[in-house]
């Protein structure tokens, strides 16, 4: 079960700041890219997510996308985005993270995964050796494999003592 636990639980990845990172020993950020920095399957600009990731960039931060989105999906937000990153990353296949790791040039302990899936994005970052935080979803997902896996999800969480009603 352990390999499923989140690091931190938070509401909005903005809520990860300089300060936020510096207090866990962490340099670096790997990224999901839907329900955690867009709703999912948007096209639409978010400049407040753009603006969040300039700032921790400005930091220092070094920041990676690692999404199981298609290239080409992940291409159109990389562009907007400002940073570097993947589609069908294959995500919980700890190979996608290692790989990100030494394109960011940093060890698995001073990298967060940060993602709202806890069988994907945490698993595979728990798996990999990372830090990781999960997000709550932007938006409920109305797939029906994605709802049985929201079902899962709160039911692990809720043994780790976070309380998410979607
Ligand atoms: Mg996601």
């Amino acid at each position: 079960m352990s390999l499923l636990r989140p690091d931190d639980v938070i509401d909005h990845v903005t809520q990860i700041t300089p300060e936020f990172l510096a207090a866990r020993g962490l340099r670096g950020l790997l990224l999901d890219l839907d329900n955690t920095l867009v709703p999912y399957g948007s096209y639409d600009e978010v400049g407040e997510m753009v603006r969040w990731a300039a700032e921790l960039r400005g930091a220092g931060v070094r920041m990676y996308l690692l999404s199981n989105a298609t290239g080409r999906r992940a291409t159109f937000w990389l562009n907007r985005l400002g940073f570097a990153g993947v589609g069908m990353a294959g995500k919980p296949n700890p190979r996608a993270y290692r790989r990100a790791l030494s394109e960011l040039n940093l060890a698995p302990d001073e990298v967060a995964m940060v993602g709202d899936q806890l069988f994907t994005d945490v698993l595979g970052g728990n798996l990999a050796g990372l830090h990781t935080v999960l997000v709550r979803p932007l938006v409920s997902n109305a797939l029906p494999h994605t709802r049985a896996a929201r079902t899962l999800e709160r039911a692990v969480l809720r043994r780790y003592g976070h309380d998410w009603s979607h």
